[in-house]
This record gives structure tokens, sequence and C-alpha cells, in this order.
């Protein structure tokens, strides 16, 4: 049976913007995520600022870690978060790690591990991503990573590039 109290699951979603106002795309994105229907939020960190991975003509990225209590299956939420995405001016190009509106990544979905074909859990790049580690150490200090180890482990060998956090 789906969203039976037993069924739900917490994950975490990251989000990252760096243009058209990046703070208010991330409010914004907080607000859309929390009014998906089966979607509760139960935390959200502080906003971090971040050097651009990739091309580096673009300007700096604010990014933040929330999560969330779902029933949701994981393909289900993915296509909600891209629905998010679209419907804050997302575009897509073939550049890898383009300046974009608004990105949300699934980063944890409940201790899964999902590799298909447009879902890889826990996210690939998010033990080497300081403005992930960071902001999810903050609102999950005890958090084991599946897969990964403890979130205090990961963090301790990541350098803090020029991640700097927001008041
Ligand atoms: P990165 O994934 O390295 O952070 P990106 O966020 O810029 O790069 P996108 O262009 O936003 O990459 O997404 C490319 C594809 O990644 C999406 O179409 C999606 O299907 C796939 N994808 C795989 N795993 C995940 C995940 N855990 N969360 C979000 N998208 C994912
Ligand atoms: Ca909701
Ligand atoms: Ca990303
Ligand atoms: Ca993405």
């Amino acid at each position: 049976m789906q969203n039976s109290e037993t069924d739900l699951v917490t994950v975490y979603i990251g989000l990252g913007s760096n243009l058209a106002d990046p703070a208010e795309q991330i409010k914004s994105a907080r607000t859309a995520i929390t009014h998906v229907a089966g979607v509760k939020e139960l935390a959200f960190s502080g906003l971090y600022h971040s050097s651009p991975m990739g091309p580096q003509d673009q300007p700096d990225y604010v990014n933040a870690v929330m999560a969330v209590e779902t029933g949701l299956p994981p393909m289900d939420l993915l296509r909600c978060l891209q629905h998010i995405e679209n419907d804050h001016g997302r575009v897509r190009k073939a550049e890898r790690w383009g300046a974009r509106t608004l990105d949300l990544d699934m980063l944890i979905y409940d201790d899964q591990l999902i590799e298909l074909p447009d879902l890889i859990v826990p996210h690939p790049g998010l033990a080497e991503r300081a403005f992930v580690l960071y902001p999810l150490f903050e609102i999950a200090p005890q958090l084991v990573v599946p897969g990964k180890g403890n979130i205090a482990d990961l963090l301790a060998l990541c350098p803090l590039d020029e991640l700097k956090r927001l008041d």
C-alpha cells in the first residue's frame, strides 16, 4: 500500500542556483517542494555561497540542502523535482554544469542504492562536493550516507573550497 504511514521515507534534496536572484530561486523552490502532495519538509539548511564547478565563466552559486518525508517512489519524486526546475525557468543546454536558474538533485533516498538510467542515488557527486556535504552535515550530523559512510567522515576528507555560509 502506498502512502501508508509505514511507507514514509526520508529524502535529502540538494538545491542550487546561479541565475535570476539565486537566493530567491532557492526559497521559491523550497516552497514548491513543500507544496507537492505527499511531501513534507523535515529540515532546511542555511544558504551557502559556492564557486561554480566546470565552466568558470558563470556566476557563483547559492546552495542549500533540504530533508523531506515522503511516500512517493524515487522516480515520481524525481519527475516532480524536474517539473519544479522547469517552472523556475530551467533551460537544458548541452554544456555540462552550465549556469542555471534552479538545480534540484536527489542526494539520498532512504537507505536505498538506486542505479536507474535517469536516477543514481546516492548522488554520485555527493562525497566530493563541499556545497553538498556542509549543508547536509548542518541538518543531519549523524547521517550515514548509504554505501559511502558517515557524513562527518566524508566532510573531514572534503576541502572547504570557496564555500561560505550566508547569514
Ligand atoms: P550533476 O548531476 O553532476 O550535479 P547536473 O545537476 O548539472 O550535474 P543535470 O543536467 O541537472 O545535471 O541532470 C542530468 C540528469 O541527471 C538528469 O536528467 C537526471 O535524469 C539525472 N540524474 C541521475 N541521478 C540523479 C539524481 N540523484 N538527482 C537528480 N538527477 C539525477
Ligand atoms: Ca506537501
Ligand atoms: Ca547538480
Ligand atoms: Ca541536476
